[in-house]
């Protein structure tokens, strides 16, 4: 027996067998042809690799400057490299498979660089093996290969990346349990819509020698056990089972309205990142969708989803919900949330760069596109459109003249939608939340993104688990944006939402009702908890000043 803590992202007990998943040897699970198709595979990814790095470097000349720039348009010199070229096909003349040969023809090259005397030439090494990846990632596709999964498994890994996680059949996982990542990473948030418990950040890789061992989750303490002797695996049955009657309990609100003791409703959505969510967020008693992340399906396909394809997992989403109101954020790609046909270039500092809105604006066939299918899917439905990264009123009136557009064109086209279908944005930068009185006056409702609102408030990044405690969600900054967010909202008679995190904190409800918050949108795990909450207070008590004083 073994055991090792971090930060629970979920409260609960999983108990299964562990499945640890290096991303090494992942991306090498591909079938190898013969040496003529791997040769040929081989010579297409380099071409495209090159292709993408001479992309790269025009674009990062215009971001980076030229010696900036150069760093790419070496890569793609490489990508040539006679040594290279010759070690991979000797690779494959032995029965290596393309990626396999192209890695370690990388390694090889990257070996010969460290043993060079020149401190630069040595420092090659690792652009070796940058383009090395690179090819190889073409070769199979530029996608990660999804996960196997056989049976329920707790997944362990060093961390999982949002594209990994949206591809898991989730029916088959348990719990997760990361050596890195924060209570903010979308791999939390995800484990929070499945209600699975998870523990990140143990700092500590688990030992390979328990993968297929039995393992405890225990999501209330951050405690991970792996191979528990029969005690400890006695006592969490019975902890499991406590747990699984009180949810039970609990479901008897499940048809009951969120409204406080002196009848102020204060509806509960939920957050989702797909259909199926919303199939879960239904089963658990939400009143409508606040959230409806767009941008996992850009993460799960290999390349842009076209407007039918994006109009029908919206309009599903849309008759699934049966009149109860769908917001779709438009895709908030960037950041942590990669998805490589993109081509985005690579940045110093990519919270604070090109992503979700920023991107749209720059490439506006992506919104077009976007808004097109949402608005088809809202003659399905009570469909919304909300906008995400905001921070100039000029980012929402050029958002609202494609919105015009798209709305000329499907008249024009005979395309039935709802004319009057209502576009908000987001109030997730302290820029947004400052100028929310303009901003109130050109946007339908706000929804408040509290993560990224932390993390542009505090200067806190939000997936490095070391910054925690200087993120404080309770900080009075925060607060005292959300808050003037909401009056500026209902000056201008609009409404506003929370979406964040925060929403689900059960120390802020009263400041929420105080502050006449009209919506708070969860993980679907939380709305009965929640629903729980608002029940048992009394919105004319509620006092805003003791949380922003
Ligand atoms: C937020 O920032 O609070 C939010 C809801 O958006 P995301 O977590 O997807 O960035
Ligand atoms: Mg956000």
């Amino acid at each position: 027996m073994k055991e090792y803590r971090g930060k629970s992202v979920f409260e609960g007990i999983a108990i299964g067998r562990l499945k640890i998943v290096r991303h090494a040897e992942k991306n090498m699970t591909i079938r190898c042809g013969t040496p003529e198709e791997e040769k040929a595979k081989f010579f297409a990814a380099r071409e495209k690799a090159a292709a993408e790095l001479r992309r790269l470097y025009t674009s990062a000349r215009t971001t980076l400057g030229e010696e900036g720039a150069e760093i790419f348009n070496m890569h793609a010199v490489m990508t040539e490299d006679g040594d290279l070229e010759e070690s991979v096909l000797a690779g494959i003349e032995k029965g290596e498979s393309a990626a396999r040969a192209v890695e370690e023809a990388g390694f090889a090259l990257s070996q010969n660089f460290i043993r060079m005397e020149d401190e630069y030439m040595k420092a090659r090494a690792v652009d070796a093996i940058d383009v090395a990846d690179r090819i190889s990632d073409y070769i199979l596709g530029k996608t990660d290969a999804p996960i196997d999964l056989q049976e329920p498994v707790i997944l362990a890994s060093s961390d999982f990346t949002p594209s990994e996680v949206v591809r898991l059949d989730k029916d088959k996982v348990l719990g997760f349990v990361t050596a890195f990542g924060s209570e903010n990473s979308h791999t939390a948030i995800l484990a929070r819509t499945l209600a699975l418990p998870s523990v990140v950040n143990t700092r500590d890789s688990i030992d390979v020698d328990f993968d297929g061992g039995l393992c405890v989750v225990d999501g209330f303490s951050g405690r991970v056990i792996v191979g528990p002797d029969a005690e400890t695996l006695a006592d969490y049955e019975a902890k499991k089972r406590e747990t699984d009657e009180a949810g039970l309990r609990r479901r008897a609100l499940i048809h009951e309205v969120s409204a406080t003791s002196d009848g102020k409703k204060l509806p509960i959505f939920c957050n989702v990142g797909s259909t199926e969510d919303v199939k879960r967020a239904l089963a658990e008693g939400c009143e409508g969708i606040g959230l409806f992340r767009s941008e996992f399906l850009y993460l799960e396909s290999d390349d842009f989803p076209d407007e039918q394809r994006q109009y029908e997992e919206y309009s599903r989403a849309a008759k699934l919900l049966d009149g109860k109101p769908l917001i779709v954020r438009t895709m908030d790609i960037g950041a942590d949330k990669q998805a490589p046909y993109f081509s985005l270039p690579p940045e110093e500092n990519p919270a604070l760069g090109l992503r979700s809105v920023r991107i749209c604006l720059k490439r506006p066939e992506i919104l077009h596109t976007q808004l097109r299918a949402v608005y088809r899917a809202s003659a399905d439905g009570n469909v919304s459109a909300m906008i995400p990264m905001i921070v100039s009123l000029k980012e929402v009136r050029r958002v609202r003249e494609m919105a015009a557009k798209v709305r000329r064109e499907l008249k024009s086209e005979r395309v039935p939608f709802d004319e009057r279908m209502q576009i908000g944005i987001m109030i997730e930068t302290p820029a947004a939340a400052l100028i929310a009185d303009e901003l109130a006056e050109e946007a339908d409702f706000f929804s408040v993104g509290s993560n990224d609102l932390i993390q542009y408030t505090l200067a806190a990044d939000r997936q490095n688990p070391e910054l925690e405690e200087i993120a404080d969600p309770h900080h009075k900054a925060v607060l005292r944006l959300i808050r003037r967010a909401a009056e500026c909202a209902h000056a201008a008679g609009k409404w506003v939402g929370v979406c964040g995190e925060l929403a689900r904190d059960p120390e802020l409800t009263e400041f929420f009702l105080a502050c006449g918050v009209d919506e708070l949108s969860v993980s679907p795990p939380y709305v009965l908890p929640l629903r729980e909450k608002i029940r048992a207070l009394s919105a004319k008590s509620a006092d805003a000043d003791r949380f922003t004083r």
